[in-house]
């Protein structure tokens, strides 16, 4: 009895030291952006400064959980807004598990029907959970919260009706890519451009209207036709981060868009060599940690 007695204390005790430390390391009221290692893939968890989660795209397949359980509370189940950029499995499988195992409201540019197997799955599981995508494009801001947004850039409501045929035959990989979500997330003085698969196309639109960042996620993993000498003086990035797989069969990044950031001075991170890239910011200054 004395021993029953000894341990659900000790289980009490352990379990009240869990909350409160996850408690001061997850409310911190900081903006915190995790570019998680997923394999060749993208996966982009942001939590606001005032706690709410957002998870942008899945990666590869279900290592994306791996990275939520690392970053979010033990027992959370809630992310509140999960966006998928475009419909390509490296970004869109590992989200299947994710609507399995948390609960979330869906946003994409209503292109989920228009993907592969993966994306009938998908559907299938938020069908599953009562839920349907919800529909982003130019314009739109997921959230105020002061000092915070999270405003989308591209691609444009006159594009999306231009080009959204990915059943189309005439539809290319290039289409498709070319419609990924880019995004802009921003607290207080701090700004970082997401771009996601995106390439030469996008960053006539975008790069005017962005000016200076802090971070740049370079754009489709670091492919040559991600970025340009133009695109940089105009975003002019601190630290460029590059989503990829060790390894990986496309040869990303290429050695251009390397050669290219290095001779602009920016620093470059990469998921394949640094791992999870933590990046917190109190508004008025931010750094690394990873
Ligand atoms: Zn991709």
């Amino acid at each position: 009895m004395r021993r029953y007695l000894f341990f659900v204390i000790f289980s009490i005790v352990i379990l009240s030291g869990m909350s409160v430390y996850q408690n001061g390391k997850f409310n911190d009221g900081k903006l915190h952006l995790v570019f998680c290692s997923v394999g060749q893939g993208d996966a982009i968890f942001i939590k606001t400064p005032t706690g709410s989660k957002i998870l942008i795209d899945g990666g590869p397949d279900d290592s994306v959980l791996n990275c939520l359980s690392r970053h979010m509370y033990f027992f959370d189940r809630k992310i509140d807004a999960v966006i998928m950029t475009h419909p390509h499995a490296d970004h869109l499988t590992g989200l299947i598990s994710v609507v399995r195992r948390y609960n979330l409201m869906f946003y994409d540019i209503e292109n989920l029907k228009t993907g592969g197997v993966e994306s009938k799955i998908l559907q299938d599981n938020l069908a599953i959970k009562n839920l349907s995508a919800n529909s982003l494009k130019k314009g739109d801001r997921l959230s105020n919260q002061s000092n915070f947004s999270l405003s989308i850039l591209w691609p444009s409501e006159e594009y999306v009706k231009k080009g959204l045929n990915f059943s189309s035959p005439e539809a290319t990989d290039l289409d498709s890519n070319g419609l990924a979500l880019v995004q802009m997330v921003v607290f207080g003085n701090f700004k970082v451009l997401l771009t996601s698969d995106t390439d030469y196309l996008t960053e006539e639109e975008v790069g005017k209207e962005t000016g200076f960042v802090d971070i740049l996620q370079v754009p489709h993993h670091g492919s040559k036709t991600g970025i340009s000498q133009k695109f940089l003086e105009e975003v002019g990035p601190k630290i460029a981060i590059i989503s990829v797989g060790r390894n990986n069969k496309y040869g990303h990044p290429a050695k251009e868009t390397l050669d290219l950031l290095k001779k602009n001075n920016v620093k470059v991170l990469r998921t394949d060599i640094n791992g999870d890239i933590e990046i917190i910011s109190d508004g008025k200054t931010w750094n690394v940690v990873n």
